[in-house]
């Protein structure tokens, strides 16, 4: 279980948005249609999404509400992270974890307190060791 690692006795700072994925399981997540791989090699898998406009493709899952996109993998707010996370959409990579490049990002609260989590806060970011190895885990969104 990925829990496992975060439990760990010292065990290193996690990325918030490993133990988070809130933004994934509430908001739409819909990109301009040649991002997917059917257009564009290494792009998004075309399976997992479907077409919302002409120009437009989303994220399966992410078109309802309820929102839970299929790319999301884990517990919201225990464990979470993203299966395609190289290959996800434009709208993922640009969506940054409230104050992780010191900047606040309101959506990122909403979609936290949608689900019950608090609002990051610079202290969330106050572990993070810019030359330590990136995570095992693919975190959602941005990372
Ligand atoms: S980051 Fe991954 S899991 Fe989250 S909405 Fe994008 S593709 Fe889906
Ligand atoms: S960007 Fe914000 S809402 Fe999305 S997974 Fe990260 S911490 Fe959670």
């Amino acid at each position: 279980m990925v829990t496992a690692i975060f439990e760990a006795p010292g065990a290193p700072w996690v990325h918030p948005c490993l133990r988070c994925g809130a933004c994934c399981a509430h908001y739409r997540a819909s990109f301009y249609w040649a991002e997917a791989d059917d257009a564009t090699p290494g792009g998004v898998p075309v399976e997992l999404t479907q077409v919302l406009t002409p120009h437009l493709r989303v994220m399966r899952g992410t078109e309802r509400k309820p929102a839970r996109c299929i790319a999301l993998q884990g517990e919201v707010g225990v464990a979470v992270s993203c299966s395609i996370h190289p290959r996800r959409a434009s709208v993922c990579r640009e969506y940054p974890p409230s104050f992780e490049d010191g900047l606040h990002n309101p959506r990122c609260d909403e979609a936290r307190q949608a689900h019950g989590m608090a609002a990051l806060t610079p202290a969330d970011w106050s572990g993070f060791e810019p030359d330590a190895p990136p995570p095992v885990l693919t975190p959602p969104r941005a990372a």
